[in-house]
């Protein structure tokens, strides 16, 4: 179903868009978010491993990792395979996993096809069972990962670091964790991830709520009943359920929610897109006839698809692949058709195909959706981008059950929280469980959200360096933190569509420079202040972007709207020449044998 859009209709839609945001735009931002304290303390305890015992460990590796989840998994791996032998990684959490850990809620998933987002399928003889995998196989696949490279074995789980300090003298870096350890390590890696604090919506009355209440990444199935592998909640069968937060996360437990709730109230204050995921199984026999390497051939290809590039096929087909498509066809289209190629042709072209995209989304809802006035309440006026796009077959249909309540709030989210329920425009609606599927802390302090503070040289923690924005070489090596690696994308490739993928070419880089220090008996390396400065350059805030932009709907893609100081774009500045040119740049920076910009002593 392809829509044309008039010029009279795109009219339209931007005076709409700029309504819509400008509705709910607020002076607090950020801050409107309550950090969990108080009744919500225990949000931040893990609640799927407990009693964990052991003694202190005051001992020497050769790296540590802070942070279990694919971006530590991979570069240990990787450390594994280039001969490296202590790696020990720590994370607060009771095994490795990282978000997929955590996130246990009903329907959770993957939006990233598994092919290309679960790393190290070739190196773990892993077949995905489908297209999109469930959450408890991308956790399963995590654990699979520990145990190919021998990872649990030095690991330090249910270990939150406390204090990371370089000691000059030994060069070597100090860890102090909640568990009474101090151990040193050559290096330190740190991949805390970018979304993984749980934030809660600033409703008044929450901590009244005399019912249960608990945030999606901590899951109360002991309320609920049922597990994350689905099955039915059966707890919930005569209860009246509340769910705040309608993003990637509500989307995808709603569907759950509604099929087992005795009633469902959704209260939402923006609407997500959601587009189609067609899912369906892996044929064991189709993947077993891919060619070895298949799966960097996969990542390079779906990365230059989606960030805009040519390719003779496209391996994934799906719905980030096809925003990039229509944009690229549309281009084509005005350049055949005599137009000069310029930025602004692009530009022109994606607006283009996002008001179709958009209006494609909007008939889905009114395609799937019975109900008139649920229909109208639940489509997207945005551009696609300008929040986490979702793919779902299950979520719109949910809305049709008679049990299932979806309570718009018009922009303002919900009221306030009383004993006994919500109260929204004036209404209230009687909950005996009310589920947060309000997000996670983004672009707030580092140590705020990893809960330690990194110390470099002459105890300038990274903190206080990175007060006026974060400086870096490739978003990894900091001048006066030597032997440190920060696991992460911003300020290189910035992928967002697939995540991992910026691990495993990051990991490969980690691991050659490791094997490099090693190989010229080198104590200490360090990126040099002209080469961090030479690199500021060579990378900018996203330009002409949907995401991120002022101009979007609020949401963490915008930092709520608020517009960045030049500061702060810096945290969100991605390589000029786009993810794809990144990682052939990283490739041949790494395999020069030179390390241009890091000093070896
Ligand atoms: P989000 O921050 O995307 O969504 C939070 C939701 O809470 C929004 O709908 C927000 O509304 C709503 N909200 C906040 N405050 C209130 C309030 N006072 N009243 C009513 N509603 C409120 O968090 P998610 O957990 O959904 O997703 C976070 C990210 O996690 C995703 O963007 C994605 O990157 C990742 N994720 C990935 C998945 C995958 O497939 N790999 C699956 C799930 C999540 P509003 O939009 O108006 O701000």
């Amino acid at each position: 179903m392809t829509m044309n859009v008039t010029d009279e209709r795109r009219a339209e839609l931007r005076e709409r868009y700029r309504a819509e945001r400008d509705k709910r735009l607020r002076a607090d931002g950020n801050d409107q978010y309550l950090q969990p304290t108080g009744r919500f303390a225990q949000l931040l305890d893990d609640p799927y491993t407990t009693g964990v015992e052991r003694s202190s460990v005051h001992d020497e590796v050769t790296v540590a990792i802070i942070g279990a989840g694919f971006s530590g998994l991979v570069t240990a791996a990787r450390l594994r395979q280039s001969g490296v032998r202590d790696v020990r990684l720590i994370d607060a959490a009771g095994d490795v996993g990282g978000v997929w850990y955590w996130n246990r809620y009903p329907g959770a998933m993957c939006d990233t096809a598994a092919m290309i987002y679960l790393p190290l399928l070739e190196e773990t003889g892993t077949v995905p069972s489908a297209k999109y995998v469930p959450a408890h196989e991308i956790f399963a696949h995590a654990r699979r990962i520990a145990t190919t490279f021998n990872l649990y074995e030095q690991s330090l789980l249910s270990t939150g670091v406390t204090d990371v300090r370089w000691d000059e003298t030994s060069s070597r870096w100090v860890i102090s964790t909640d568990r009474g350890d101090e151990f040193r390590a050559k290096f330190v890696a740190t991949g805390t991830g970018p979304l993984h604090r749980p934030k809660l919506p600033a409703v008044p009355g929450l901590e009244d709520f005399a019912g249960s209440i608990f945030h999606t990444s901590r899951w109360e199935y002991s309320v609920t009943g049922g597990s994350p592998d689905g099955s039915p909640m059966t707890a919930l069968a005569d209860r009246r359920v509340g769910i705040i937060g309608t993003g990637a996360t509500g989307v995808q437990c709603i569907p759950h929610l509604g099929r087992d709730s005795g009633e469902l109230f959704v209260f939402q204050r923006t609407p997500s897109s959601i587009d189609i995921r067609n899912n369906h199984p892996i044929d064991p026999e189709w993947f077993a006839s891919l060619e070895p390497g298949w799966q960097r051939r996969w990542l390079r290809n779906f990365t230059i698809l989606q960030t805009g590039g040519f390719a003779d096929e496209d391996l994934v087909m799906d719905g980030w692949t096809d925003i990039s498509q229509r944009i690229r066809d549309r281009v084509v289209a005005r350049i055949q058709a005599g137009e000069a190629f310029g930025p602004e042709t692009s530009l022109a072209a994606y607006e283009e195909s996002d008001d179709e995209k958009m209006e494609e989304i909007r008939a889905r809802v009114d395609a799937i959706v019975t109900d008139r006035a649920t229909a109208e309440a639940l489509k997207p006026w945005y551009r696609q981008l300008c929040k986490r796009p979702c793919f779902h077959d299950e979520y719109l249909q949910t809305f049709n059950r008679p049990n299932v309540h979806l309570v718009d709030t018009n922009g303002r989210g919900v009221e306030r929280v009383d004993a006994h329920g919500a109260w929204v425009n004036g209404e209230h609606f009687p909950l005996d469980v009310i589920v947060l599927a309000s997000g996670f802390e983004v672009g707030t302090d580092l140590s705020r959200r990893s809960g330690f503070e990194i110390a470099g040289r002459d105890g300038v923690t990274l903190s206080e360096y990175w007060s006026r924005g974060m400086r870096s070489l490739h978003g990894t090596h900091v001048h006066g933190f030597p032997n440190l690696f920060i696991l992460g994308f911003a300020q290189a490739a910035n992928l967002i569509s697939n995540v991992p993928h910026n691990y495993v070419e990051s990991a490969d880089a980690i691991a050659a420079v490791v094997a490099h220090a090693g190989a010229c008996d080198a104590e200490k390396v360090e990126v040099t202040s002209e080469a961090e400065a030479a690199w500021l350059v060579r990378i900018q805030p996203r330009q002409g972007s949907v995401i991120g932009s002022p101009d979007c709907t609020p949401g963490y893609y915008n930092n709520e709207g608020k517009p960045l100081g030049e500061d702060q774009q810096l945290n969100g500045a991605a390589f000029v020449e786009g993810p794809a040119a990144y990682f052939d740049y990283l490739e041949s920076w790494r395999t020069s044998g030179t390390f241009d910009g890091l000093a070896f002593s």
